[in-house]
Parts: structure tokens; C-alpha cells; sequence
């Protein structure tokens, strides 16, 4: 088998020309990203790199970050109590559905929606607004291993034009499904997708998942175990807007994109990956993240259920 780092460099410089798909615009900020972007990054669990491309290059979390929100709240306040909230459930509608709230369980149907993210931000623990920002970038911090700082001008943009969000935080608020300061948890929401972050730090991020939850770099645990099964389950049925399962068929590993251009994707026990490109296809995925993931788990077989290959075949197959 070819080395990885020279399998990795071939796969990059397959689909670096490809230019399908657009910029997200609906911030205006992240109209402004170069389309020309794209990074690969793999982390292991015994803390083996492999990068390739722009991957030092900044982008705000957006969408990625309802994962580590999702498994801080889960990690606060328990399973039982989170559910009563958020529930679990796949909605196979686009990220910003204004229409797919659970009025009969008075919930939205899952935390990787902007409705249920939006929930699940709302039961953030702190003493005040300034405590649950400092506690939120904190938790990001576990994961990536050094500081992360909000990009102001994205913030203020989400901020500013973010009216879907805000009614559909009204509109929960009408149901009962939000209680409390439905502004404070908004502002905090547009704070999470604005934490810059880049390629590598998310395939760190990736890879404490797979370690269930210890960073393998910093050796700090930055969630508890017993949180990793849940956040992972939600992210292999919710995780890729409207075409998770699609991609639950096609890569079949627990992955969670965003709107600025990154996947983040979980070989359990194994790696963390992530690629980063800002072009996305109409589902709002990056186009040459879903063909790199493709490409990946066709020739290292980590499809969840291919069976053929037998365990821990990603991990030993790269050391190579
Ligand atoms: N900040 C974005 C929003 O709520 C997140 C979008 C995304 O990455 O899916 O509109």
C-alpha cells in the first residue's frame, strides 16, 4: 500500500482543482473566505500527525461546534435531563428548518439542527452571561490544547443578520421549548460559531473524540467518557445537515460539518479527521470534504460496518 503521507499528498492534489459548489453568503463574512482553500488533516491516538495543505490556515467552527455543546451540557447536567430538551431524532431537513420543531414532545428533534443547537446552548451552567462565554471557551480549549478566541467580525455579522435564528429562538420560547434569556443564548450561539479554529486543531478535536474524550496530545480529558457514545450517535444520524445518511451509506463514520467549510469525522478508537474547504454543495457540506472522505474510507475500509476489514485496520494501515 502506498504510504500515507504520499497517499494523503496525492488526494489533495486530486481534488485541489476541483472548483464545484459555492461560498456560504448568507453571513457576509464568510463570503470573504478563498475558495482556493483546502487542508487534510489526521490525527491518531498514539498522537501520529498527517497534514497537508492550508491547514494552519484560521475559519470559524460554525455548525462543529454543536457537537462539543451537545457533549458539554450532556456532561452538566446528565442524559435524562438533556433529552428532555433536545431529543435525538434525524430530521433530514436542512440545518436552518424553521418548520421542524417537535411540538408533541415540545423539543426539537435533535442538537445538530439550529433549533436544538440553539436549545442545548440555553442550558450552558454558569453564574452569568460572562461565566458561561468563559466556560464555553475553556471546554474548546480541552479539546484543540492551547487558547481559541472568538473572530469578532463573524460574531457581529451572525449577530446582526442572524434573524432565523432569533425566531426560531421566539418561536421555541412560544412553545415552551426555551426558557430564560432567550438574547443571552443566542449571543452565546453566535459566540460558539465564531471560535476560529483550523484544520489541524479539528482533526485534535476528532481524534479526543475517538480517544473518548483524552486529548491525545495534551493527555487532558476534556469530556467525560461516558459522554462519547451519545455525541457520537448523534453526529453519525445528524451530523451532515441533509445528507447524513447519505454519508452514514457512503463514509459510514460519526462526522459533523460546518458552513464555513470543515468536516470533522471520528474513526472510533482510532484517528481523528478533518478536512477543510469552503466550497459547499447545496446541502451546505464542503464539496471536496465529502470527495476526500470518500476516497478515504474506500481505500482504508473504516466504514463502520465493513466488516471485511477487520478491527483497528485505519490506525495500523497509516503507521505503515
Ligand atoms: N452560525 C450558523 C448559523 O446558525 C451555523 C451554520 C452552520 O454551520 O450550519 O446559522
Amino acid at each position: 500500500m502506498t504510504p500515507f503521507p504520499r497517499f494523503l499528498d496525492a488526494l489533495y492534489q486530486q481534488y485541489a482543482g476541483l472548483n464545484d459548489g459555492k461560498l456560504a453568503s448568507y453571513i457576509p463574512e464568510l463570503a470573504k473566505a478563498d475558495p482556493n482553500w483546502f487542508a487534510i488533516s489526521v490525527v491518531t491516538l498514539d498522537g501520529k500527525q498527517f497534514h497537508v495543505g492550508n491547514t494552519q490556515q484560521k475559519f470559524t467552527i460554525q455548525s462543529i461546534s454543536k457537537v462539543f455543546v451537545y457533549a458539554m451540557v450532556l456532561e452538566a447536567l446528565g442524559r435524562e435531563a438533556v433529552l428532555q430538551t433536545v431529543g435525538v431524532e434525524p430530521t433530514g431537513d436542512p440545518f436552518n428548518s424553521l418548520i421542524r420543531l417537535d411540538e408533541a414532545s415540545k423539543r426539537p428533534y435533535n442538537p445538530m439542527v439550529n433549533a436544538g443547537a440553539i436549545a442545548t446552548t440555553s442550558l450552558i451552567p454558569g453564574e452569568n452571561a460572562s461565566d458561561r462565554i468563559e466556560r464555553m471557551l475553556t471546554m474548546f480549549q480541552r479539546y484543540v490544547g492551547h487558547e481559541v478566541y472568538v473572530d469578532a467580525s463573524v460574531f457581529v455579522s451572525e449577530r446582526e443578520t442572524g434573524h432565523r435564528n432569533r425566531a426560531m429562538a421566539h418561536l421555541m420560547l412560544n412553545f415552551g421549548m426555551l426558557e430564560g434569556d432567550i438574547d443571552e443564548a443566542l449571543d452565546l450561539y453566535f459566540r460558539q460559531c465564531s471560535v476560529l479554529v483550523n484544520c489541524q486543531d479539528l482533526a485534535v478535536m476528532a481524534a479526543t473524540i475517538a480517544n473518548r474524550g483524552h486529548n491525545p496530545l495534551t493527555k487532558e480529558q476534556a469530556v467525560h467518557p461516558d459522554c462519547i457514545r451519545d455525541i457520537l450517535s448523534v453526529m453519525y444520524t445528524c451530523g451532515m445537515y441533509n445528507f447524513a445518511g447519505e454519508w452514514a451509506y457512503r463514509v459510514g463514520i460519526p462526522a459533523k460539518s460546518g458552513v464555513s467549510g470543515g468536516i470533522l469525522a471520528v474513526v472510533p478508537n482510532e484517528a481523528g479527521i478533518a478536512v477543510f474547504s469552503p466550497l459547499l454543495d447545496d446541502r451546505g457540506n464542503s464539496v471536496r470534504g465529502v470527495r476526500v472522505f470518500e476516497e478515504l474510507a474506500q481505500t482504508y475500509g473504516f466504514h463502520l460496518f465493513d466488516l471485511s476489514m477487520g478491527r483497528c485496520k485505519f490506525a495500523e494501515a497509516i503507521a505503515q
